[in-house]
C-alpha cells in the first residue's frame, strides 16, 4: 500500500480520513466507480467503533416503535443487500422476545409481522408466536417465573471488524490505496481557502506523508469534529458522543442458537443477549461522554446496568466474575444542526460540507454502510465536479464472498480465504495448533493477518482479525506472545 502511494503522481479524486465502517465504505464506492482513492487511518482498520457493535445487521426494531417507517425500510434492505453480497459473514439469526405480561405477545406480534413485512423481498424469515413451552425450548436459561410465552422473528448477525477487513481488501481490489497506522494531522488549503489535501503521519516511521485531493472526505465518526477543526478551529459541533458497552460470557449463560430481545430496559432502551463466536454477548448502553477517545473503557454504572438487566431475564444470574470481556464503542451521533450546508440526506446519516469544503458523513450505522457510501460519493461527485460515473455496489461482491457451508466450521468467516489458511496449516502443521485452549485461534490465522490483512501489532491480529480480545481478554493475553513471535517472522522485526 506504502508503494501504491509512492506511485502515485498528482491529486487523488478522493482522500478519505478514517478506516472504519463509513470511510471503507465510501473507498469501494469510489474505487468501484473508476475514481482514484487513497484512504489513511490513524490506528489499525475497524479500531473505532467499527469492531464495538452489537453484531447486528438489522432494520432496528426501535425505529419501528418511533414510526419511523421509512429508516427502518431503508436498513431492512441493506440487510438483505449485504447478506448478497457477504454471505460468508451474516447469517440469519432467530431472536425471542419474551412475555411475561399478556398484553406482550400481541403487541410484539403484529408489530414484528410488521417489521418482517417492511422487509419485502429482502426478507430474513416470518415471525411467528411461541407457546410457554417452545419459548423454553428456544430459551433454556430464561427466567421461568412469569413467562407466559414468546415472538420470535428474524435479524442478521455478523463479524464487524471481519467485514471491514474484508471490505479493505474489496476495495484495494478494486484499486484503492489503504494505509493504516497514517493519522492525518493537517489539511492543506488553495489559495482561494479551500482544503485541497492532507498531511499525515506515518506512525510506524514518523515519516510525513502529504496528499492532493480533489475531494477530502472526513469519516472519522466520533472524531469528526476534531478533523473539521483542523480546516477551522471555530467550527460548531457536529457530533454528540454516546458511549455504549458489551460484556461477553461463555456460552451456558445462553446455550441455544436463538438470541433474547429485551424491547424495554429500566431506561427505555433495547438490550440483547446473543450467541456470538461461541460465546454470549450482552447489552448496550446508551451514556454521553463529552469527548471520544480510541479505547474508551466501561463505567462502573453501565457494568452494573448490564448485569442487572442480564439477571432479569436469565435463570442464573451472571456477575462480574463471569465476564470474560468487554467492550465499549462510541456512537457518533448526529446533533440537530443549522448549518445551511447541510444536506441531510436521511433522517439516519448526515452529509456536511464545512465552507472549507471539507465534507463529513457521519451517524447512521453499521447496516447502512453502503447506502451512506453511495450518498456520500454522489455528493462529493457533485460538489468537487468529478465526472458522473454509476454506483455499483449494490451488486459487488464482499472480498471472500463464498456460500456458507451446511456445517460452518471455524474458517467458515473467511469465506474463499479458508482454503489459503488450510493451505499454511499443511506446510506447516505447527500452524494449525490452536494457541489457546479457550478459544478457536490459530497460527495460522496469525500469519493470514500479518502477510493479507494488514494487522501489524499483536492487538491488531487478537482483537480485529481473530477477535480472541473481544471474547476471552484472558486467553488473548496468554496468547500474546505466540502471536508476536509469529508476526515478528513474518513482518521482519527484531525481538
Ligand atoms: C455500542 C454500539 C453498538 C452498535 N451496534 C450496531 C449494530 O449492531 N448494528 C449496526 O448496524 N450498527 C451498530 N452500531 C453503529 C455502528 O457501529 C457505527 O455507526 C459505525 O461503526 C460507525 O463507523 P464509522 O466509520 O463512522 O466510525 P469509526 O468506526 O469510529 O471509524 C472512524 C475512524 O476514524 C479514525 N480516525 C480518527 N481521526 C483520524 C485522523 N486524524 N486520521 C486518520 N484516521 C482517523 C479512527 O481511528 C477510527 O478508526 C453500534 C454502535 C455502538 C456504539
Amino acid at each position: 500500500m506504502l508503494s501504491r502511494f509512492e506511485r502515485h503522481k498528482g491529486a487523488w479524486d478522493f482522500v478519505i480520513i478514517g478506516g472504519g465502517a463509513t470511510g471503507v465504505g465510501i473507498a469501494v464506492d469510489a474505487a468501484s466507480r473508476g475514481y482514484s482513492v487513497l484512504l489513511l487511518e490513524q490506528s489499525d482498520f475497524g479500531k473505532g467503533t467499527s469492531s464495538r457493535s452489537t453484531k447486528l445487521v438489522h432494520g432496528g426494531v426501535r425505529y419501528l416503535e418511533q414510526g419511523n417507517i421509512s429508516l427502518v425500510m431503508e436498513a431492512l434492505k441493506e440487510r438483505g443487500i449485504l447478506r448478497q453480497n457477504a454471505p460468508h459473514l451474516v447469517s440469519n439469526l432467530p431472536f425471542v422476545v419474551p412475555n411475561y405480561d399478556w398484553w406482550e405477545t400481541p403487541f410484539y406480534g403484529i408489530g414484528l409481522k410488521v417489521y418482517n413485512l417492511l422487509a419485502g423481498k429482502y426478507g430474513f424469515g416470518d415471525s411467528s408466536i411461541l407457546s410457554r413451552e417452545e419459548t423454553l425450548r428456544r430459551l433454556p436459561t430464561i427466567r421461568t417465573d412469569g413467562l407466559r410465552g414468546g415472538v420470535v422473528y428474524y435479524d442478521g448477525q455478523f463479524d464487524d471488524s471481519r467485514l471491514l477487513i474484508n471490505l479493505v481488501q474489496t476495495a484495494a481490489e478494486q484499486g484503492a490505496t489503504l494505509v493504516n497506522y497514517a493519522g492525518v494531522t493537517a489539511l492543506t488549503k488553495g489559495h482561494d481557502g479551500t482544503v485541497d489535501g492532507v498531511v499525515a503521519r506515518d506512525v510506524e516511521t514518523g515519516r510525513e506523508m502529504r496528499a492532493a485531493a480533489r475531494v477530502v472526505v472526513n469519516a472519522t465518526g466520533p472524531f469528526a469534529d476534531n478533523v473539521r477543526r483542523l480546516a477551522d478551529p471555530a467550527a460548531a459541533a457536529l457530533i454528540a458522543p454516546s458511549q455504549g458497552i458489551h460484556l461477553v460470557f461463555d456460552r451456558s449463560f445462553l446455550p441455544g442458537t436463538s438470541a433474547i430481545m429485551v424491547p424495554h430496559t429500566r431506561d427505555g432502551r433495547v438490550m440483547f443477549a446473543i450467541p456470538w463466536h461461541g460465546h454470549t454477548v450482552v447489552g448496550t448502553t446508551d451514556t454521553p461522554i463529552a469527548e471520544a477517545v480510541l479505547e474508551p473503557t466501561a463505567q462502573e454504572r453501565e457494568i452494573a446496568f448490564v448485569l442487572e438487566t442480564a439477571s432479569l431475564y436469565l435463570h442464573k444470574a451472571p456477575t462480574r466474575a463471569d465476564v470474560l470481556s468487554v467492550f465499549a464503542g462510541i456512537r457518533p451521533l448526529v446533533r440537530a444542526g443549522d448549518s445551511r450546508l447541510t444536506a441531510a440526506l436521511s433522517r439516519d446519516h448526515t452529509i456536511h460540507i464545512d465552507a472549507s469544503g471539507l465534507l463529513t458523513t457521519a451517524g447512521g450505522k453499521w447496516t447502512t454502510y453502503r447506502h451512506m457510501a453511495e450518498d456520500t460519493v454522489d455528493q462529493a461527485v457533485d460538489f468537487a465536479r468529478l465526472p458522473e460515473r454509476p454506483c455499483i455496489t449494490r451488486q459487488l461482491p464482499v472480498h471472500g464472498f463464498a456460500q456458507p457451508a451446511d456445517e460452518p466450521g471455524v474458517l467458515s468467516l473467511y469465506g474463499s480465504d479458508a482454503s489459503h489458511i488450510q493451505g499454511l496449516e499443511r506446510s506447516d502443521p505447527s500452524l494449525g495448533a490452536r494457541l489457546d485452549p479457550a478459544l478457536p485461534c490459530t497460527g495460522a490465522q496469525v500469519v493470514w493477518a500479518a502477510r493479507m490483512e494488514f494487522a501489524r501489532t499483536v492487538e491488531d491480529a487478537l482483537a480485529r482479525r481473530c477477535r480472541a480480545l473481544f471474547l476471552n481478554a484472558a486467553a488473548a493475553i496468554r496468547m500474546a506472545p505466540a502471536v508476536a513471535a509469529l508476526m515478528t517472522r513474518d513482518l521482519q522485526r527484531d525481538e
